[in-house]
């Protein structure tokens, strides 16, 4: 198959082009190097040292003997440059990560907010427009999308795949329907994430296009199969307190033995994936598209939940670093629990890669490994949800 891989520098996307290469497909990137560029703004960098990408896709020539192309440019804003690259390389799948991807990071400035909205929205409708211009009819768009899109307040229920099956109040009695789960964004990233949802929905209703969106949990872990194969293919591990997830925060305090910051009281549970299995659930969902004319095809890409105080506990154990409460500078409930359903992807074959099995190899072949670039004043959560509160200061013993 031929693949295009929007946002194919970054964290999710590098391992995934090299995945579907090492796998035989012709695999093309596109990429405005954005995420670099925000690392000089906000003056930190990957813990692991990443190459330029014409090193890091020279390394992949050397080591597999497969090329991959790149496509240097603003998905967002250079509209012609998609549609003349759709027409030119007829992709069977565009793989669309080409979005600004950190929470806090949306919500630290209303230029920050305005960024995240123009960038992710304009590059998202502009590739379902581009592939619509360029009459791929049969072209597949998979689409990482966030468990985050749900909200946490569920009441116990298991979050469904996507879709809510409500019973509707007509005058012939109740009619069962299923709508789109209704949307309860946590920041300004999650609310752009949203808003994709709808325009997915309507380019499938209205142009048959072929779509999946993947629900993505919190992606953990570094290396994969292919990016452990060389040096110079090495993935970004990010611990910054905008872009840093919380179980990569968690394992780099651990090897610089610094207290572990859990926000408030940590009883938030969220969902995870190890990045390996993103890229294998990437690989199924690429292979397994939905007919023309079908709805949106949406996954619950996720493996395990646990609740923010228990991995912190989970990695002290391993590590023996001592947990510090801080005041949480989001503005989410205290508590929450979270059953998801997951079953699509297991049913096509997804054998997860558990926290128990891949933890402690993370904290020593990265964390500890690469300790000495690490820059401490960049690890606490500076950026606040609501205006006067002061972030990262404790709170609860
Ligand atoms: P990332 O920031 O590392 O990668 C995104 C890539 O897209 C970067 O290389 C960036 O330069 C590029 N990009 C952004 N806007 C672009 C544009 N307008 N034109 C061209 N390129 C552009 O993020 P990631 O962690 O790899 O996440 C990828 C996708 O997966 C995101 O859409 C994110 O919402 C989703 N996701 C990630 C996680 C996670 O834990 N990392 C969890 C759930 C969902």
């Amino acid at each position: 198959m031929r693949v295009l891989i929007l946002g194919g520098d970054g964290f999710c996307g590098w391992p995934t082009a090299l995945h579907l290469s090492d796998r035989g497909h012709d695999v093309a990137i596109v990429d405005n190097l954005s995420r670099r560029n925000i690392d000089n703004e906000l003056e930190v960098s990957s813990l692991t040292p990443i190459e330029p990408l014409g090193k890091r896709l020279q390394a992949w020539k050397d080591v597999s003997g497969k090329t991959i192309g790149f496509h240097r440019f603003d998905v967002a804003q250079h509209y012609h440059r998609l549609l003349s690259l759709l027409q030119e390389f007829k992709p069977d799948a565009v793989v669309h990560f080409a979005e600004q991807r950190a929470a806090p990071y949306s919500m630290k400035s209303s230029w920050h907010k305005r960024y995240t909205v123009n960038n992710n929205l304009n590059a998202t409708n502009n590739l379902l427009a581009a592939v619509v211009e360029a009459e791929l009819e049969d072209t597949h768009i998979v689409h990482l999308g966030t468990m985050g899109v749900y909200g946490y307040g569920t009441a116990g229920m298991k979050i469904p795949e996507g879709y809510l099956r409500v019973k509707l109040e007509t005058p012939d009695g109740l009619v069962d329907q299923e709508i789109l789960y209704p949307p309860n964004p946590g920041s300004i990233y999650h609310m752009t994430k949203t808003q994709d949802q709808l325009l997915f929905a309507y380019y499938a209703k209205n142009d048959k296009l072929r779509i999946t969106d993947l629900h993505q949990g919190i992606v953990w872990g570094t290396q994969t199969a292919q990016t452990k194969l060389d040096d110079r293919l090495i993935n970004r591990f990010d611990y910054d307190g905008d872009y840093g997830t919380v179980l990569n925060r968690f394992l780099m305090q651990a090897a610089l033995e610094y207290p572990l910051t859990v926000h408030g009281t940590g009883g938030q549970t969220r969902a995870f994936i190890n990045i390996q299995d993103t890229v294998r659930c990437i690989e199924l969902a690429v292979k397994n598209p939905p007919q023309r004319g079908e709805r949106v095809q949406i996954l619950n890409q996720m493996t395990e939940t646990h609740r923010v105080s228990d991995l912190a506990k989970l990695v002290s154990v391993l590590t023996g670093a001592e947990i510090d409460y801080v005041s949480n500078p989001r503005n989410e409930d205290k508590e929450n629990e979270l059953y998801v359903e997951n079953r699509q992807l297991l049913n096509l074959g997804l054998d997860p890669i558990t926290l128990a099995d891949g933890l402690l190899q993370e904290v020593t072949e990265i964390a500890r490994k690469y300790k000495d670039r690490c820059d401490l004043d960049k690890i606490p959560a500076r950026s606040t949800w609501t205006h006067n509160q002061k972030p990262g200061e404790p709170t609860v013993k």
